[in-house]
């Protein structure tokens, strides 16, 4: 059976920037999940792209990184914001990309429909349900040895994957009968 016939095909942009490696990476580690249900794609012009990554001036302070929905030209697009500023300031160069590949990670999973979980273990947990944030950024980078790990070591726990083929499914099945064209929920 050819898998690929049944995957979805997610767009997205990443702004050129020195850290957009991780956000590529953050990409294929969602698809490396889907068990083949998602092939995710790099695209030149955020126009063509559904999902697209922007860095924030690190200026701003007081969060990670964001995904917000909204329509353009009638397609529907979620633009995710990463912000530097925490990361900045550790010193450990390998656990301040780790906070910036996380954060990638867990605003793409927003953007793939992805709700957050009370499940400390999950890359969607939020810390409305308290926990230990340092932990959550420490516990990956334990994992690593340099930054080509961001490609091997993944961050997606088997709750999320679960979520993620269960919402790649539903899509699935929606655009089957829609005939495709079906935004993300
Ligand atoms: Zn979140």
């Amino acid at each position: 059976m050819n898998l690929l016939a049944f995957a979805l095909t997610l767009l997205y942009w990443v702004d050129p920037h020195p850290e957009a490696p991780l956000a590529h990476a953050a990409m294929k580690q969602w698809e490396a999940a889907s068990e083949g249900k998602l092939i995710v794609k790099a695209v030149d012009k955020e126009d063509d792209a559904e999902l697209r990554f922007r860095w924030l001036n690190p200026q701003y302070r007081g969060l990670y990184g964001s995904s917000i929905a909204k329509m353009v030209k009638g397609k529907l697009v979620h633009d995710l914001v990463i912000n530097g500023t925490m990361a900045n300031e550790e010193k450990d160069p390998l656990l301040a990309a780790t906070i910036l590949f996380l954060t990638c990670v867990h605003e793409s999973g927003h953007a793939l429909g992805l709700q957050h979980t009370r499940d400390f273990a999950d890359i969607m947990y939020s810390f409305e349900y308290g926990g230990d944030l340092q932990e959550y950024f420490a516990r990956y980078r334990r994992q690593l040895q340099s930054r080509e790990d961001f490609k091997k070591v993944s961050p997606v726990a088997k709750g999320d994957a679960a979520q993620l083929r269960a919402i790649l499914d539903k899509r699935m099945r929606s655009e089957t009968r829609s005939g495709g064209g079906a935004p993300n929920p």
